[in-house]
């Protein structure tokens, strides 16, 4: 087993401004440091109290194709890029003030909140980050779409997507795995950006939803390929998946121990294996320092 590692928050205060996909909406997101044990909360600045929803599984609420976290009637939706940034990075306390309850889209993936949150800095805190340790086999889902925790004897958190798509052959099937430890997040992981098939992006169009957005926007797939961009990987959509399920796992508001593999899931199904896993194991806070 590893040792254990210590805390982390940004050295400063640092904000960035854009719209949300789904609400067209504008919305400036301003990340703060936060004292050891706080964890990353965000604060919904717009609203009569400042009401605070700390990212934690207990606050997770289901919809659709996004992870939306809300607590006492206040949201916070489309979270999981930047929870996802900020697990990459490995910053664990974080004040996250927000004008707006949908963050912002950007390209669709994780690496405008990354690249912002190592440029003011990453700083190491006095405590050690508690962990949560896989000790059996745990799995949820069905046979279509499942994600599965297991012990991993090498004390490390690995993570492996495995994807689908049989119907859209500019997708396919793609795989891609990392250790959440030793992955380079800026560079391999947070620019892969989100997907969606041309089916589904008309769809959604009228649903009156994404008015904003266009093509070189995010990735909208058809039979030959991306609409009107490049991909930035050949394997960039199971490259996002994984970016999302480190988002999602960050709700865990601890450091995962085991091996993940996920076939064909998505937030909701990773909200529910984080939230088993919680219910599960105790979470072994070391509070000795080691060298
Ligand atoms: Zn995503």
């Amino acid at each position: 087993m590893k040792a254990q590692r210590y805390q982390q928050t940004i050295s400063r205060r640092t904000t960035l401004t854009g719209y949300g996909f789904w609400s067209g909406l504008d919305v400036t997101v301003e990340f703060r440091p936060a004292p050891c044990g706080h964890g990353v909360v965000f604060i919904r600045r717009d609203l009569p109290g400042m009401p605070v929803i700390p990212a934690t599984v207990d606050h997770l609420a289901h919809g659709p194709r996004r992870t939306t976290l809300s607590r006492n009637g206040t949201a916070v939706d489309m979270v999981e890029h930047i929870l996802a940034a900020l697990t990459g990075l490995k910053i664990d306390n974080c004040q996250v003030w927000v004008d707006r309850a949908e963050m912002p889209g950007f390209d669709g993936s994780s690496l405008p909140f990354a690249q912002v949150l190592s440029q003011v800095g990453i700083v190491r805190q006095t405590q050690l980050r508690s962990r949560l340790t896989v000790d059996q086999v745990y799995q949820v889902g069905d046979e279509n779409s499942w994600v599965r925790a297991e012990p991993n004897p090498s004390g490390t958190c690995e993570l492996t997507y495995l994807l689908s798509y049989p119907d859209e052959p500019a997708i396919g099937e793609q795989t891609f795995g990392a250790q959440l430890e030793t992955v380079d997040f800026l560079k391999d992981v947070a620019p892969a950006r989100t997907f969606v098939t041309r089916a589904e992006a008309e769809s959604l169009r009228q649903q009156g939803l994404g008015r904003r957005v266009n093509y070189h926007d995010i990735l909208v797939f058809e039979n030959a390929g991306p609409i009107n961009n490049q991909l930035r990987f050949v394997d960039e959509c199971a490259r996002h998946k994984l970016l999302d399920m480190i988002g999602d796992f960050a709700l865990a508001g601890c450091d995962l121990v085991g091996k993940f593999t996920a076939y064909r899931s998505g937030h909701r199904l990773n909200g529910e294996l984080v939230r088993q896993l919680k219910n599960r194991f105790t979470v072994q806070a070391e509070h000795r320092k080691t060298a």
